[in-house]
């Protein structure tokens, strides 16, 4: 392993429609708005969360989140 692999978490909140699938898999980095629409509570993953935050992107039934590569240098994920 070479360091931390990051990943940026991107949300389109105009496809959730508010099953939050992905809260109950990953409440660290999603949550609902008092409209049941995903807000982001971190963007930036490392590694030990990346393969449990991949899973809760793709169980989204909207499809409505996706993971990108962060840029080097991308803010630390949240202790
Ligand atoms: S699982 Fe998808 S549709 Fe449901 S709250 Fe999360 S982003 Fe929205």
């Amino acid at each position: 392993m070479n360091g931390p692999a990051m990943a940026r978490v991107v949300a389109d909140r105009g496809l959730c429609t508010g099953h939050a699938v992905c809260v109950a898999m990953a409440d660290d980095v999603f949550d609902v708005d008092d409209h049941g629409i995903v807000v982001l509570l971190r963007e930036v993953v490392g590694e030990a969360d990346g393969q449990r935050v991949a899973a809760a992107v793709r169980g989204c039934p909207r499809t409505a989140l996706r993971l990108e590569e962060a840029e080097p240098g991308a803010a630390q994920p949240a202790e």
